[in-house]
């Protein structure tokens, strides 16, 4: 029987580079847990500000909370949901729940009023959050959540950057009990609470790789928010692609730089470092400057986030090549990755950024640029492909009819594989629409080139029409980000009574001369000297900041609907 790979000589290179199969077995993230366990447990698993475990240690205390969570009658297939940052804490519950059978609910910690749809929606049995200081956000919408645990500030003393973070606290009562009100007085610490549980005769559940085992809230290409369910088969070989590559070693240092709420932070690196056993780095906020001291402390060799971040950490003074001389490899998701800053970045530290491309409804990455390889330049765009399909995964390009088109033909991307998940929970509608008979219509407009690199333009509904001309937002934005003063761009269509839409860009400036001295009417005449006419932005503002999501995605809509509010006061 001929396997996609088949179809697909090209996979041959990333698996010889990798000296692996292209085709990874069947597994389960808990399975590869026991794995990691059992080939390195002494080994460290986690650092976190001084506090440390080993993956020996993690099983232990995964399974203790499991017993917890057991005893206080969440039982298989329900949803326990995760309110909280980059902390041990996440960790050991994440597993804890896959191991009392339940699934992982994981939540942004800025969300408030979504919360309600949140809980309703996924029926939630239970709920973990991370600090006392958060109960305020959750409480108006948990009163009918059965179980509520918290890690507060106390617990697992430790050397953090402002406070003490983290770790689960019973509420008072028995197990089981729902908060009446915000106040938490003399809560259990959470260390009581697992190591009283570390030798409790407590059977984990074995899930089989069809089992639910993440249900993650995505605003998806539309609507309201919806639970993507991956189960323990997706989750794994994602997690597992990720390590199989040649550079990978057990042990690397895992820095989890990207929020693990998100799935790119929770497959690429937490659940990836798991299954190959590597060191989990955490790192609770994004803050340049403690995050250079950190490379230098715990010498990480792999992290992925999105470009904003790499674009902080180079506009920052200190920075130089020491600081990451440890990398052996550093990834951007999520986002686009525009050319200019892969040079910028590469020239000032001598690293490489590789890109990946994924979503949330395929529990993260389904290409990726393969260790070893530098991206493709679209020499017409100077678009940078965001990497070969990853093995046992078939990207398709299709046309307005569903159509499949030929390389370098422009559409929808559409992506199926073991890692597609298999539904939106409670609605068959968008289900049908976006993942139908399996396949996962993404929303992106792109192509793929004869040797099947990917190409990312944008997002379908974020085309920009100029008088009937098709603009796409990336392609200006990556010639903004060639120009030396420019920092971050984000382009954006707004009314225009003649051309129906036009094109403005914001930009932040990078700290120097040239900067000094650069004028928005100078940044719209390099912009046409690149560009098509249409194309160039007819009004460009320099900004402070430009608005992110917490993962460090450019809000275009944001800035969008900024400016069109700005402008119709004018
Ligand atoms: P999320 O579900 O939050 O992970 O967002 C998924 C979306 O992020 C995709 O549909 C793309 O629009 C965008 N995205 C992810 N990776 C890339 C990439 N490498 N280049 C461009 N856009 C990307």
């Amino acid at each position: 029987m001929s396997t996609w790979a088949d179809t697909r000589p090209w996979l041959k290179t990333w698996g010889d580079l990798a000296n692996k199969p292209y085709t990874l077995e069947k597994s389960t993230t808990l399975q590869d847990l026991a794995t990691t366990v059992a080939t390195h447990g002494d080994e460290e698993a986690i650092s976190y500000y001084g506090f440390g475990l080993s993956w020996s240690e993690f099983d232990r205390y995964s399974t203790a909370f499991a017993s917890y969570l057991a005893e206080c009658g969440i039982a298989t297939g329900d949803r326990v949901a995760i309110y909280d940052q980059n902390t041990p804490a996440f960790m050991i519950a994440t597993y804890g729940i896959w191991k009392a059978g339940a699934v992982v609910v994981p939540l942004n910690p800025m969300y408030r009023g979504e919360l309600e749809h949140i809980f309703a929606d996924a029926e939630v049995k239970g709920l973990m959050v991370s600090k006392a200081a958060f109960l305020d956000r959750v409480a108006p919408y948990a009163t009918s959540i059965p179980v509520v645990v918290l890690s507060d500030d106390r617990s697992f003393q430790v050397d953090g950057p402002e406070a003490i973070f983290s770790m689960f606290d019973a509420l008072p009562g028995t197990p089981g009990q729902n908060p009446e009100s915000t106040e938490v007085p003399n809560l259990p610490d959470f260390q009581a609470v697992v190591e009283s549980r570390l030798d409790t005769d407590f059977t984990p559940a074995i899930p089989s790789p069809e089992d639910g085992a993440i249900v993650v809230y995505t605003s998806g290409t539309s609507g309201r928010s919806k639970g993507a369910a991956g189960t323990h088969g997706s989750v794994s070989s994602n997690s597992r692609y990720c390590v199989r590559t040649p550079t990978f070693e057990p042990g690397d240092g895992f820095l989890t730089l990207a929020p693990i709420f998100h799935i790119t932070g929770f497959v690429c690196q937490f659940i990836a470092g798991v299954a190959g056993g590597a060191r989990l780095i955490l790192n609770y906020r994004f803050e340049p400057g403690s995050l250079l001291d950190l490379f230098l402390r715990e010498k990480p060799t792999y992290m992925a986030g999105p470009a904003t971040i790499y674009t902080a950490m180079l506009a920052h003074p200190a920075a130089s090549a020491q600081h990451f001389s440890s990398f052996k490899r550093i990834m951007s998701g999520g986002a686009p990755l525009p050319e200019g800053l892969v040079n910028k970045f590469e020239d000032k530290t001598g690293v490489y950024i590789g890109q990946g491309y994924g979503l949330t409804e395929t529990c993260a990455q389904v290409a990726t640029v393969p260790p070893g390889l530098k991206a493709p330049v679209d020499p017409d765009s100077g678009n940078l492909s965001c990497g070969l399909p990853q093995p046992d995964t078939m990207i398709r390009i299709l046309d307005d009819f569903g159509e499949p088109l030929g390389p370098n033909e422009i559409g929808e991307v559409a992506i199926s594989g073991p890692e597609v998940v298999s539904e939106y929970i409670n609605n068959e509608k968008a289900t049908a629409e976006q993942i139908p008979g399996g396949e996962l219509r993404t929303g992106d407009v792109g192509y793929m080139d004869e040797d099947g690199w990917l190409f990312i333009i944008d997002r379908k509904k974020d085309m920009i029409n100029a008088s009937g001309f098709k603009v796409w937002p990336r392609e200006v934005e990556d010639v903004l980000y060639t120009h030396p003063a420019i920092q971050e761009a984000a382009v954006v269509g707004i009314p225009d009574e003649y051309r129906g839409e036009s094109v403005a860009a914001f930009v932040t400036l990078q700290s120097g001369p040239e900067a000094d001295e650069v004028t928005e009417t100078a940044i719209i005449e390099y912009c046409r000297e690149k560009l098509a006419s249409f194309k160039a932005p007819r009004q460009v503002t320099i900004i402070d900041e430009l608005p992110k999501t917490s993962s460090g995605k450019i809000l275009r809509r944001t800035i969008r609907a900024d400016a069109v509010a700005a402008a119709q006061e004018a």
